[in-house]
């Protein structure tokens, strides 16, 4: 699996290039937007990492370029900011993911092998299940034709609920496959009951037909037969 990673700060392009490398990622680095370009439309890469803020061209302008040319390689951006806008504008630009600088490694990793995962096996990029739509693509998700403003976790939280749904989804579950946490703990499990509350204010808060449930003791469960 070959990454590339644009990055002009230079330690930093460094300690991923060896992060990485020491998970047996090839790795290529390019310091500034239009080396990182270059790399794209020449070479092979299974992932970009790609930092927002570059001098000349920034991460936005390039990212947007290299979609306008039909390159579909998976983009995950590296920003160092978080503001919904910036997070719609690189999603909307066609990010599949983004990071907000500064970020554990495990984390990215974890992000890394979804995308390879995603890129390898994903060919359906809708989900459905009644008026509920999301499109893994446009990292979007919908109900009733209504944009449905999400947090990145609360979007993959639904996209896994939607994934499971009609079968219950315990905490345990969300931990390991949301979270990326292998030990469950009552600080973990406060973390998902909010989120799911949040989720659930924005999927179904607004919506006559209520599609997510709590199953007392167990977990959740996403489905039309949701009716509390
Ligand atoms: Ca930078």
């Amino acid at each position: 699996m070959h990454i590339l990673v644009v990055e002009d700060e230079h330690k930093i392009a460094v300690a991923l290039k060896n992060g990485l490398e020491a998970e047996g990622y090839q790795v290529t680095t390019a310091q500034n937007g239009e080396e990182g370009y270059f790399c794209i439309t020449t070479g092979e890469y299974d992932l970009m990492l790609l930092d927002v803020m570059l001098p000349g061209r920034d991460g936005i302008e390039i990212l947007k370029t290299i979609r306008s040319k039909g390159i579909t390689t998976p983009i995950l951006l590296l920003t160092g900011r978080d503001t919904v806008g910036d997070r719609v504008l690189g999603l909307d630009s066609g990010a599949d993911d983004y990071l907000v600088k500064p970020f554990a490694f495990p984390e990215l990793l974890a992000r890394i092998r979804l995308l390879l995962r995603r890129g390898k096996q994903e060919t359906e990029h809708l989900l459905k299940i009644a008026d509920l739509e999301i499109n893994l693509l446009a990292h979007r998700a919908t109900r009733s034709q209504e944009n449905l403003d999400l947090t990145a976790k609360e979007f993959e939280l639904l996209v896994y609920l939607l994934r499971n749904h009609d079968h219950i989804v315990s905490r345990e579950m969300l931990a390991k496959e949301v979270w990326l946490v292998r030990e469950r703990s009552t600080p973990l499990d406060n973390v998902i009951d909010v989120s799911m509350a949040r989720l659930r204010r924005k999927v179904d808060g607004p919506f006559e037909k209520k599609l997510i449930r709590t199953i007392r003791g167990v977990g959740f469960c996403l489905g039309t037969s949701a009716h509390d």
